[in-house]
C-alpha cells in the first residue's frame, strides 16, 4: 500500500512513529493509501527546520517574496487538475468542484502577491516637536495550520498564502482522511522557490496537533474544523500563550420570504444544500420558509431532486459524489430515522438511492420538512446532503431562528424586496451574509469567518484580517535632536 509521508525541510520524510491511518477512495469504499501519523519527535523536526529557515526568510526582500508568490500562483493554476484529481480521489467530491476549490484557494495566493503593499505601515511626521512615529508589522516566526477534510486544497491555501508571504515559516497538519493534496502543494511551493523549511507538512492525528499546541517555538495556530475540536484547540493554544484562530462548525439558514422567485430559490437551495454532498461549512443546512411560499417551494425543490446526478466524482456526468467515510455516511443516514421519530416529515430519504447499498460511501439527497427547533435534524450539524425545512409565519420568526442558533457562520436571504434585504443584513447574527446568494464565501481580498460558535478567536481568516493575524505590530517613536539640547526630564513624554 502506497504511503503518504511528511514533508520536512523541503523533502519527503517517511514516518517512523509506527503509527499510520487508512485513506479511502470514498467512491469505491477501497483503502488506497496509508498515511503516516507523526510522533512528537517528527513534529519537533518540522519545527526545528522552520526555526532554522526563519531568519533568512524574514530578511528576504518583499520583492523577492512577491516573485515567489507570483510563481506559486502560476504553478498552482497550471496544476489545478492534478490537485483536483487528488481531492476527488480521497475526498469524493466531483472533479469540477474539486478544481473549483483550487480556484478559490488561488485567490488567497493572488492576494498574497500584494505583500509589499499589505506590509506597509503608517508614518506620522512631527507627532511631537522633532519626533516622528511609524508603525511596522513583522512576522511571528514558526506558525501552524490545522485543516479539515472537506477542503484539502483550499483551506491550506487560506492559511499559508499570507502566512509565508509576510515572512513566517508554516507547518501544515492536514486532515488524515484526505492528505494527498498537501504533498503536491508542498512540491509546488518548493518549485516556486520557497526555501526549504519555510513550508512543511506533518501528517497525523491528535498527537501531532497536541505537540503543535504545546511546542514553545510555535507562535500561532490557525484551525478549521468541527466546533468541539476548535474549542479545544483555541483553549489549549491560548493557555500555552499562542495566538489562535479556530474556525468551527455551522448550521447555515437560508430564509425565503414570500415574495421570492420560487424557481430561483429552489435552484439555490438544491445547489447549496447538496453540492459537495453537503460537506461544506457554508452549505445551506436549514431552509426557513416564510408564509405561504412554503408548499410551492417544497414542490419546486422536490421536482429538482431526482435530477441531481449522484456518482463517482471522476465521472464528468456526476454532480454529487459520496461522503468521506462509511462511518460519516451512516451517521448522516441516522438523521432520517430520528427526524421521523421526532415528528418531522421526511419527504425524500437519501437511503432510497440505489448507490446507498453499494461499496462506496454514497447516500442520496434528503429533504426533511416540518422540522422544529428541538429536533436533532435541526440542532445538529449533519454535514451531509440533507436539507431541513422549518416553516414560519413571519420575518421576525425567521430572524429569531437565525439569531438564536448557536452557530453563525453564514446565512442567506431570498427576496425581491431591497428594504427587507437591507434590514436582514443589519439584523442577522452571522459573519457572512448572502442576499439571493446561497453560499456567500467572501472573495480572497475580504476575510472569511463566522460568529458565535462558528469561530473562536477574534480574527477572521485570509484577506486583510489574515495578514493581521500572521503579523505583530511594532510602533517606533524616533527623534534626531541636537545633542546639545539634551537634558534630564522626569516628566511623562509630552506631545503638546
Ligand atoms: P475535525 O474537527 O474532525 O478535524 C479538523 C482537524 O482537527 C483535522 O486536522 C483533525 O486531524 C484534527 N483533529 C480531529 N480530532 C482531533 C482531536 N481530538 N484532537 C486534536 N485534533 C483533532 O473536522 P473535520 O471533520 O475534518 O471537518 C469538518 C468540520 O469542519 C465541520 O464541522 C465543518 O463545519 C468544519 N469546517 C468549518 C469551516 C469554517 O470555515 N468555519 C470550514 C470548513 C470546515
Amino acid at each position: 500500500m502506497e504511503r503518504i509521508n511528511h514533508w520536512i525541510g523541503g523533502k519527503l520524510v517517511p514516518g517512523e512513529s509506527g503509527r499510520t491511518g487508512p485513506v479511502y477512495n470514498p467512491a469505491t469504499g477501497q483503502q488506497i493509501y496509508e498515511v503516516d501519523f507523526a510522533s512528537v519527535e517528527e513534529v519537533d523536526a518540522a519545527v526545528e527546520a522552520a526555526k532554522d529557515a526563519f531568519p533568512a526568510w524574514r530578511a528576504t526582500s518583499l520583492s523577492k517574496r512577491t516573485d515567489i508568490m507570483f510563481r506559486l500562483r502560476e504553478l498552482i493554476d497550471s496544476h489545478k487538475r492534478d490537485l483536483g484529481l487528488l481531492v476527488t480521489e480521497q475526498h469524493g467530491k466531483v472533479l469540477s468542484d474539486a478544481m473549483g476549490e483550487v480556484s478559490r484557494g488561488l485567490e488567497n495566493i493572488e492576494f498574497a502577491c500584494g505583500v509589499a503593499h499589505l506590509m506597509k505601515g503608517g508614518y506620522s511626521e512631527q507627532a511631537a516637536t522633532g519626533v516622528d512615529v511609524y508603525s511596522i508589522r513583522q512576522p511571528l516566526g514558526v506558525v501552524a495550520g490545522l485543516t479539515p477534510f472537506n477542503f484539502p486544497a483550499m483551506v491550506p491555501m487560506w492559511m499559508f498564502s499570507n502566512a509565508i508571504a509576510v515572512g513566517n515559516c508554516f507547518i501544515l497538519k492536514p486532515s488524515e482522511k484526505d492528505p494527498g493534496a498537501s504533498l503536491l502543494i508542498a512540491e509546488l511551493v518548493k518549485e516556486a522557490g520557497v526555501p526549504d523549511g519555510v513550508f512543511s507538512v506533518v501528517q497525523g492525528d491528535k498527537v501531532a496537533v497536541d505537540r503543535l499546541l504545546e511546542h514553545p517555538d510555535v507562535k500561532a495556530l490557525s484551525f478549521v474544523g468541527s466546533t468541539p475540536i476548535a474549542r479545544y484547540v483555541y483553549e489549549t493554544g491560548t493557555k500555552n500563550k499562542k495566538r489562535v484562530q479556530a474556525l468551527a462548525g455551522a448550521k447555515n439558514h437560508m430564509v425565503v420570504l414570500p415574495d421570492a422567485d420560487i424557481g430561483m430559490a429552489a435552484d439555490a437551495a438544491v445547489s447549496a444544500a447538496y453540492g459537495s454532498a453537503g460537506e461544506r461549512c457554508m452549505a445551506i443546512a436549514v431552509l426557513v420558509a416564510v408564509g405561504d411560499i412554503a408548499e410551492p417551494l417544497m414542490e419546486a425543490i422536490e421536482e429538482r431532486i431526482p435530477k441531481v446526478k449522484i456518482g463517482d466524482g471522476m465521472d464528468p456526468e456526476s454532480e454529487m459524489g459520496p461522503l468521506v467515510t462509511r462511518e460519516h455516511r451512516d451517521r448522516v443516514a441516522s438523521y432520517m430515522d430520528s427526524a421521523r421519530e421526532q415528528g418531522a416529515t421526511v419527504r425524500v430519504d437519501g437511503r432510497q438511492d440505489p448507490l446507498y447499498d453499494g461499496d462506496g460511501f454514497f447516500i442520496g439527497v434528503s429533504l426533511i420538512d416540518h422540522a422544529t427547533e428541538g429536533m436533532s435534524c435541526y440542532t445538529d450539524e449533519i454535514f451531509g446532503p440533507v436539507l431541513t425545512v422549518v416553516r414560519v409565519d413571519t420575518y421576525d420568526e425567521a430572524l429569531r431562528l437565525v439569531n438564536e442558533n448557536p452557530w453563525g457562520n453564514g446565512t442567506a436571504l431570498f427576496t425581491r424586496d431591497g428594504g427587507a434585504a437591507r434590514q436582514f443584513t443589519f439584523d442577522c447574527e452571522a459573519g457572512m451574509v448572502g442576499i439571493n446568494v446561497p453560499i456567500p464565501v467572501p472573495v480572497g481580498y475580504y476575510s472569511f469567518g463566522g460568529w458565535k460558535d462558528s469561530l473562536f478567536g477574534d480574527s477572521h481568516m485570509y484577506g486583510p484580517e489574515g495578514v493581521h493575524f500572521w503579523t505583530k505590530g511594532k510602533v517606533v517613536t524616533e527623534r534626531w535632536p541636537d545633542p546639545s539640547t539634551s537634558k534630564v526630564d522626569l516628566g511623562f513624554p509630552r506631545t503638546r
